[in-house]
């Protein structure tokens, strides 16, 4: 198995295993008569920066390589390189719940641009997305999570401490096994964009060499 697919085989087993883990704790909340509120088409959440590890970001990429062609692809690299020119502008009062926490100015609040990945409210690279946007979800109405674009509507959104709690282990694993593939956690970690574009053009040098 070549590195890229090693990669992208290490990334594929974490989220299988973090989707067996949130799909038991929302069957458990459904018991305790707790509803999780996430459904398709409902992107709120797509407007807070994903970060990801080295694995997912190849995985995204080798994705993509096989959905997009020709103009396709380069719309979608220009679209990341915007998005990562405004989200790294300024990033801390980009996060828009701290913002709110720290209470400033609302008027000041910098316009908080949608994932790159996200077209027509739906995610371009869902069946591959990051842990990050798979365990993602709320029981609170949707209307919170509208919070992160327009901040002085209601309060922020509930995340599931269930769900969060139960991928726990899975995280601690996947930490480990990267640990031991020689990929510190602390060093591959980045905008899901910047790991994505990277291997994108990592890829599009090494086919123009041959
Ligand atoms: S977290 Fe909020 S915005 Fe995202 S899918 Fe769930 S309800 Fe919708
Ligand atoms: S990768 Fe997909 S699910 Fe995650 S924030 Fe972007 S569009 Fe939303």
């Amino acid at each position: 198995m070549d590195e890229t697919s090693k990669l992208a085989s290490i990334a594929s087993k974490y989220h299988a295993d973090i989707d067996t883990e949130v799909g038991r704790a929302v069957v458990r909340l459904a018991g305790a008569g707790i509803a999780v509120q996430c459904r398709k088409g409902c992107s709120w959440c797509c407007r807070l920066p994903v970060r990801a590890t080295v694995p997912e970001g190849v995985l995204v990429a080798g994705y993509l390589l096989e959905k997009l062609h020709g103009g396709d692809m380069a719309a979608l690299k220009g679209r990341i390189s915007s998005w990562l020119t405004v989200i790294r502008r300024d990033e801390e009062t980009r996060d828009a719940w701290g913002f709110r926490r720290k209470g400033l100015e609302m008027a000041t609040f910098p316009p908080v641009p949608p994932c790159p990945f996200l077209t027509d409210d739906l995610c371009l690279v869902y069946p591959v997305r990051p842990m990050g946007c798979r365990v993602h979800c709320t029981a609170s109405s949707p209307k919170r999570c509208r919070a992160v674009v327009c901040p002085e509507t209601i309060a922020e959104p509930e995340l599931v401490p269930e769900v969060l709690q139960a991928v726990k282990p899975v995280c601690m694993s996947y930490r480990k096994s990267l640990e031991e593939a020689g990929l510190p956690f602390d060093k591959v970690l980045d905008h899901l964009a910047a790991l994505v574009l990277d291997r994108l053009e990592i890829t599009a040098r090494s086919e123009g060499m041959r």
